[in-house]
């Protein structure tokens, strides 16, 4: 049943993206965890109260006597080659494909989590994007300084999608270079195996210290061996970058992503040398 659950979610998924007209990302691998991961309520105590379980998202659209059995389903796209390629090429601002894409791939993303929830609902189901509910909030952690109640990568890691590199990118199994969503239902969904044990398994800095290849493709030196400087690099994108995808593109974006390109782990997990 669980399985049989699984497929119809993937269905979902597939029937959507094969009725766009344009493909704005490779095809997708998809996840699934129990609401009841105890990696959750981890984050929750990690990061801060204000983070969401599952259960408490989805109690921002339905009551609690809905929910028997909450899952989650969590979704990875990844960035085509034309794309990564266009910002291979630079080395200071992303180029316009990179910046077209953040605009035009997160609606598409946005509109396949609607769609998601739409036919969950239809067959019965209820179900809801935290990131799309309306009390979607960017918050301050005391630990991890910038966050929101929701995060869709860590979401992704606790659904056996990837784990974590140096510069805070998820590096799954079609690399770092893509986008993510997430949803979460009251559907008996079979949970997706971690094929890892740390959160940060398959980043060749912190397995041998033998990469660095996303301190070196950042230009506001947010990357170090000490991790990934948040400010900096927000600070760089909102000053820097955002001024120029304006001015350059008309594009009305911030994002940068020259370090998810042009690195080991840009489009699957890196090999390990020993
Ligand atoms: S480029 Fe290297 S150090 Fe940076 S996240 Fe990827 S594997 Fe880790
Ligand atoms: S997104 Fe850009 S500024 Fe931020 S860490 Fe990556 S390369 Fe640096």
């Amino acid at each position: 049943m669980r399985l049989k659950n699984n497929s119809i979610v993937i269905n979902i998924i597939n029937t959507f993206v094969s009725n766009q007209s344009e493909n704005l990302y490779d095809d997708p691998i998809v996840g699934f965890s129990e609401g009841n991961d105890p990696l959750y309520l981890f984050l929750k105590q990690d990061i801060g109260d204000f983070y969401w379980t599952p259960l408490e998202a989805y109690n921002h659209e339905y009551s609690s006597t809905t929910h028997t059995q909450l899952s989650v389903i969590s979704f990875v796209f990844p960035q085509t080659k034309k794309t990564k390629s266009s910002n291979l090429k630079e080395d200071r601002y992303p180029s316009y494909e990179w910046s077209a894409n953040r605009l035009e791939g997160q609606n598409f993303i946005n509109n396949l989590m609607k769609y998601l929830v739409k036919e969950l609902n239809m067959l019965g189901y209820h179900a809801m994007s935290p990131t799309l509910h309306e009390n979607f909030r960017n918050m301050q952690s005391k630990n991890y300084g910038y966050a929101s109640n929701w995060s869709e990568r860590h979401t992704a890691f606790i659904s056996g999608l990837g784990t974590f590199g140096l510069s805070d990118g998820l590096i799954t199994s079609v690399g770092k270079a893509h986008r993510c969503g997430s949803v979460i239902v009251n559907m008996d969904l079979m949970p997706t195996k971690r094929k890892y044990a740390s959160h940060v398994d398959y980043c060749l800095f912190y397995n041998n210290g033998t990469c660095d290849a996303c301190i070196k493709r950042c230009p506001a030196n947010a990357i170090s061996k000490n991790g990934h400087d948040k400010i900096l690099c927000r600070t760089y994108q909102r000053d820097i970058i955002r001024p120029y995808s304006n001015s350059k593109h008309n594009l009305n974006t911030s994002s940068c992503g020259l370090c998810q390109v042009g690195v080991p782990c840009e489009s699957g997990i890196p090999i390990k040398n020993s």
